[in-house]
């Protein structure tokens, strides 16, 4: 698919759930969010029959988010389902690792081509601090399990306020040099007030290149993060909706008052 700024639009991130099982400072408040009822949650059915129809109109590259994928219940199934689709190149999940350990080696076997952890530092009383709930060692643990997998390449996710320079940033790139995995920066963003920016060493961001929608986990396919726009597929029927998110695609993201990073998978 290619939208009215000429860019091709191939990649498609799917929220199988806004549930997670941390609170990280920057994504929700303590007492977490309100919740999307359960029955609006999409089933695996309709999960596969929208990719399946996206990799029809172009899509190839799938990613699997949150909220945490690895708290949907079947979620290696869910995988599994979508490896079968022919036509994704790249199927690949977003986690913060905590259950990696447990479910590495059957998301692999299942088909699921490499994995994103989230590591914003080492300290394991920093990452109380900013998970609220987490022990590093859990997510340490993941990253190991998710090489020894074959997830590969094992990619982090560091989130930083200002700078790659910052002392966590630096120690999560040190650690991740030592360990043969690849780190991405992200700077905090807020939906609301529209405050975000390139990822450093890695692709979101950048406006006058994006290559992606967004399925949140109640079905409302989003062509841009930072933008109210939505297009629900059981009103419009999945096909429509992609051409609709297609066609309306902003230039480049404003702000988004509608979500939340827990229900979008950021
Ligand atoms: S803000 Fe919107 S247009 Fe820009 S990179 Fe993000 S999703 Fe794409």
């Amino acid at each position: 698919m290619i939208d009215r700024f000429k860019r091709k639009i191939n990649y498609l991130r799917v929220s199988v759930t806004d549930r997670c099982n941390l609170r990280c400072v920057y994504c929700m408040p303590e007492q977490g969010v309100e919740l999307i009822n359960h029955k609006e949650i999409l089933t695996f059915e309709e999960i596969v029959e929208i990719v399946r129809t996206g990799v029809e109109m172009g899509i190839d590259k799938v990613r699997l988010t949150g909220g945490e994928p690895l708290v949907r219940r079947g979620i290696v199934s869910l995988v599994r389902m979508l490896s079968e689709i022919n036509g994704i190149k790249d199927l690949a999940m977003t986690t913060n690792g905590v259950f990696l350990d447990k479910y590495a080696e059957s998301l692999a076997k299942a088909g699921l081509h490499r994995v994103n952890i989230s590591l914003d530092t080492l300290d394991p009383e920093k990452f109380r601090q900013i998970t609220r709930v987490g022990n590093v060692q859990d997510v340490i643990r993941g990253i190991e399990a998710a090489k020894t997998a074959g997830l590969i390449p094992v990619k982090i996710n560091c989130v930083i306020k200002k700078s790659p320079q910052e002392e966590d940033a630096l120690q999560v790139a040190n650690y991740c040099k030592e360990n043969d995995l690849q780190v991405r920066y992200i700077k905090e963003m807020d939906l609301e007030d529209g405050i975000f920016s390139k990822v450093i060493g890695g692709e979101g961001g950048h406006c006058a290149v994006c290559n992606r929608l967004r399925l949140t986990a109640n079905g409302k396919i989003k062509p841009c993060l930072f933008d109210d726009l939505e297009f629900d597929v059981r009103e419009l029927g999945i096909k429509e909706a992609y051409l609709k998110a297609v066609g309306q695609k902003p230039r480049s993201g404003t702000e988004n008052k509608i979500n939340k990073f827990s229900n979008i998978g950021g």
